[in-house]
């Protein structure tokens, strides 16, 4: 299973028009610190999160856009989700060979997307039309439900990161190898916990949006990160051969790369970066 990162930012890092210190050192030192927004690319086929980022991230690690057959949306939110990427597929603008692309998601988040695409063009997610003309397969999936899409199992996961626009988390098994795409999300619930009961993850890409701040609205920072893996260890869904990544990160808290990833080692965990691939 291969897994590539084509974004590890909330909403942006360095933040459009921010001078914060921490902008001005991501600016400074480039490289691993100049984030785009969050989104993961799983054996070259499947997109979880189709954000404002995606297709400049395919370019950037030479990968085919053309080859994508799957995409997991975790929640609308402007960071994850852009309308215009779908419209693309709109025949008079795709037209040779496109791929059927199966969109799996909340029926909440599927109708908010839906919704969005049809304010600039004709076509939606949820008419026999409209599906036809966009060449997708939208299958909703709500939080505890699993589907099998050809090789991969998908199951989702509650989220409370927005429940009104349908958030959920998802784990992905693909050749006996699992991984759960947990953000955005704040401590997962008693609930999401027993979801996840009967797996053993080989990799955890987790939420670390506020860093070192002692806030958590809606997301995780630093602390509460560490206490969610803590738990996780605890009921053996994490274990010492799992790998820990962080992601999501925004300015709020976290500085450059070298500087967190150095402090997160000491911590156990690794922080993720744009354009890391790892083999499972
Ligand atoms: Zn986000
Ligand atoms: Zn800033
Ligand atoms: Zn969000």
């Amino acid at each position: 299973m291969k897994i590539t990162f084509l974004g590890t930012a909330a909403i942006g890092f360095p933040l459009s028009f921010c001078n914060c210190e921490n902008c001005q050192k991501a600016k400074n030192h480039k490289g691993k610190s100049l984030r785009k927004r969050a989104s993961l690319l799983i054996n070259d086929e499947m997109i979880i999160d189709l954000g404002p980022d995606v297709q400049t991230s395919m370019m950037m690690y030479e990968k085919d856009m053309g080859k994508v057959k799957y995409l997991l949306q975790t929640h609308p939110h402007l960071d994850h989700y852009n309308e215009e990427m779908l419209i693309a597929r709109i025949p008079y603008m795709a037209m040779k060979n496109q791929e059927k692309l199966h969109i799996v998601a909340s029926r909440v988040c599927i109708e908010n997307m839906s919704e969005r695409i049809s304010r600039y063009e004709k076509a939606d997610l949820i008419s026999e039309e409209g599906k036809n003309k966009l060449l997708v397969d939208p299958i909703s999936l709500e939080k505890g439900e699993k589907i099998n899409l050809d090789a991969y199992q998908i199951k989702a996961i509650e989220s409370t990161h927005d429940e009104k626009h349908g958030s959920l988390l998802f784990v992905v098994t693909y050749n006996q190898k699992s991984i759960l795409y947990a953000t955005d999300t704040k401590m997962l619930t008693e609930e999401a916990l027993k979801q996840l009961s009967d797996y053993k993850l080989d990799l955890i890409v987790l939420d670390h949006t506020f860093g070192n701040t002692d806030y958590t609205f809606s997301h995780l920072n630093k602390k509460s990160f560490i206490e969610q893996i803590k738990i996780l260890k605890e009921l053996k869904i994490v274990n010492e051969n799992t790998l820990i990544y962080a992601t999501h990160i925004s300015h709020d808290g976290n500085s450059y790369h070298e500087e967190i990833e150095e402090d997160a080692v000491k911590n156990g965990y690794h922080i993720a970066y744009d354009g890391l691939e790892l083999i499972l």
